[in-house]
């Protein structure tokens, strides 16, 4: 079974080549981002906690976001695959991701992680809000967010290369040839 984390950056990238991932290879798809932004449309209580968290670019706390993966991921026991999109973003997370894929006799099969210059995701995520209207696009929370990306998620990189999980790919270009990038280093696994 596959199991893909798809990492980067707010702005790098992750939601767009997770869609073409699905398609090509036909795993399941986890955006935490997205199961947070249903939640908070359908006006549910974890919604309202975590509106709070994303209007303030922050992230949402661990324990919390572990127990709505975990949900989730048992949701797809009979699937070929995963992608996780959005998850981990903090090394407690990756820990609990280990262990639980671990419980499932399952690893992390690799860890992609698309690299974009800061300039170029400012400018891509003020673009994604004037089209999206996306709350958290605007620029002061994309600045607080990618704060919390260099201090918190960051670090996630040295994680997966101890882990001999990390694959590096350049996350400048066009959707085609990162995708074709991508699809390259899963047909290798
Ligand atoms: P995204 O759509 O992945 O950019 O996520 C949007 C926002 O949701 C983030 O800025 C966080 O506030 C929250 N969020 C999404 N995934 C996580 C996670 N794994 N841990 C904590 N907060 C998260």
């Amino acid at each position: 079974m596959l199991n893909i984390v798809i990492f980067g950056a707010p702005g790098s990238g992750k939601g767009t080549q997770s869609a073409r991932i699905v398609e090509k290879f036909g795993i399941n798809h986890i955006s935490t981002g997205d199961v947070l932004r249903a939640e908070i449309k359908n006006g549910t209580d974890l919604g309202k906690t975590a509106k709070g968290y994303i209007d303030q670019g922050q992230l949402i706390p661990d324990v919390l976001m572990i127990d709505i993966l975990a949900s989730v991921l048992d949701s797809f026991k009979e699937s070929k695959g995963v992608i996780f999109d959005g998850f981990p973003r903090t090394i407690a997370q990756a820990e609990a991701l280990k262990q639980m894929l671990a419980e499932r006799g399952q690893q992390v099969s690799i860890m992609l992680d698309l690299e974009v210059p800061e300039d170029e995701l400012m400018t891509r995520l003020i673009k994604r809000g004037q089209e999206s209207g996306r709350a958290d696009d605007n620029a002061e929370t994309i600045k607080k967010r990618l704060v919390v990306y260099h201090s918190q998620t960051a670090p996630l990189i040295d994680w997966y290369k101890a882990e001999g999980q990390y694959c590096h790919i350049n996350g400048l270009g066009t959707m085609e040839g990162i995708f074709n990038e991508i699809a390259g280093a899963i047909e290798k696994l």
